[in-house]
């Protein structure tokens, strides 16, 4: 199978470019290989070393953007009261209020360093929101992911239910938000709605869906699906009894891959981020008014 790594030559101005570009960077001249819109038209397309970066960004990054707030909160927290325990300083550390300046901090700093790195292509993301195929397709993409739940959770009743064991209760990931979504409705809005999605779409889509679909189609959706739904785990239950609850809350965000992969390959960004949006941004207004 051909993969589309490595650069060709400019046939009008002999500069040498990404051959999975869509024109020459100098000249403009359309790069004339006849399969490439069909596989990489609707993608934001940029070139593979950045791909490798923004999802080294988004995953990296994030955490040591993580690990910078949470050692600004910690220094402020004793500063401010320098007789405190080790003990209290983790309670602290561990507050809905103290998650949510982390999380709002780390978030909003990775959405600025994406502004920056995207640079000459905010104009191709911008694009991707013209017409009205993106909007039609994230609505039928929001869709099948309710579906898919609504499906899965029946599932898990009947497992579970056969087994005499009560259902698995939310996994980490999503105490610690609704946590915080309850705490701060209209920032846990921005931040999870909407700031997030537009960080894992850039990670994953852009980035991570992007470079392996230079390997082929099938490598893109399958890894990134999986790496999407294992980054959602939490690997510190291990060993404990949470772990079978993590377990099976890790098939809906595989499917979520999968679907947001889909809309970014078939409708493009705007597509994919829209699904991704509306998804969080229902849930997070569904905690906030107490029906969840
Ligand atoms: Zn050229």
């Amino acid at each position: 199978m051909k993969t589309y790594f490595g650069r060709k030559t400019c046939p009008e101005c002999r500069m040498s470019y990404d051959i999975a570009a869509p024109e020459c960077p100098n000249c403009h001249h359309r790069n004339d290989e006849p399969e490439l819109d069909a596989l990489f038209g609707h993608h934001v397309r940029i070139g593979p070393i950045r791909q490798l970066v923004f999802f080294g960004i988004g995953l990296a990054g994030l955490l040591l953007l993580n690990l910078i707030a949470t050692i600004i909160f910690e220094v402020v927290a004793i500063s401010n009261n320098p007789g405190m325990s080790q003990a209290e300083l983790i309670d602290y550390m561990s507050t809905p209020g103290i998650n949510l300046g982390v999380s709002s901090i780390s978030y909003i700093a990775l959405f600025a360093i994406f502004g920056l790195l995207l640079w000459v292509n905010w104009k191709q993301v911008g694009k991707s929101f013209l017409g009205w195929k993106p909007y039609v397709a994230a609505l039928v993409g929001l869709g099948v992911l309710y579906g898919f739940g609504v499906l899965y959770s029946l599932l898990l009743q009947g497992i579970y239910g056969a087994a005499g064991r009560p259902l698995p209760g939310v996994n980490g990931n999503e105490r610690a938000l609704r946590e915080m979504t309850v705490m701060s409705p209209a920032l846990a809005l921005i931040v999870f709605g909407v700031v997030g999605p537009f960080c894992e779409e850039m990670t994953y889509r852009v980035g991570l869906f992007g470079f392996l679909s230079r390997l082929g189609r099938i490598w893109a959706y399958v890894l990134t699906a999986l790496i999407f739904g294992f980054i959602h785990f939490g690997w510190r239950t291990i060993g404990t009894d949470a772990f079978f609850d993590e377990l099976a809350n890790i098939p809906p965000y595989i499917f979520a891959g999968i679907a947001f992969g889909f809309l970014y390959d078939r409708y493009g960004f705007a597509a994919s981020f829209m699904a991704h949006t509306a998804n969080n941004l229902i849930s997070l207004a569904l905690t906030a008014s107490g029906k969840q």
